[in-house]
């Protein structure tokens, strides 16, 4: 099992309403407090490397203001225009950095690998992937 796998099934998944949900690394990546290499920084989002890169290209998309979007399946109706945001911004820095195409992921919840309870969408690139993933 990869270090990412046991890290997913250790992560302690919010309750997703939104209130007192533990501060996660990504809220200290977006408040300044921990350093990360960001590539892009809107109203709504920002995208940043990855810190322990699976291809050349490997940045993450995650919205600004978490609201209880702990994980994807957790989205509410009133969030879908974010969600499009999100990956309206994801195939842009794709397209950007991998102009021979990339891939997006999203992993939600134990059983697919979630180690971060904030939504982040993976952008990964540079190099052929391969199909089925792991
Ligand atoms: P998940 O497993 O939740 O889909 O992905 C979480 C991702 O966040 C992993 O790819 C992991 O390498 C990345 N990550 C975790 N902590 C940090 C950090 O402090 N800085 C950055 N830049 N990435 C991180």
């Amino acid at each position: 099992m990869s270090d990412e796998v046991q890290k997913a099934k250790e992560a302690a998944a919010g309750d997703g309403d939104g209130d007192g949900e533990p501060l996660t690394i990504f809220d200290k990546i977006i408040s300044g407090d921990i350093p990360a290499t960001i590539i892009h920084d809107d109203e709504f989002c920002i995208a940043f490397r990855d810190v322990n890169p699976v291809s050349p290209i490997h940045f993450l998309v995650i919205p600004k203001n978490r609201n209880g979007l702990t994980q994807l399946s957790k989205a509410r109706e009133d969030q879908k225009e974010l969600l499009g945001h999100l990956t309206y911004v994801a195939q842009k820095l794709g397209q950007k950095e991998c102009p021979d195409g990339f891939r997006l992921v999203i992993n939600d919840g134990k059983d697919g690998a979630q180690s971060v309870y904030h939504l982040h969408i993976h952008v990964m690139g540079g190099r052929q992937m391969q199909w089925p993933p792991g």
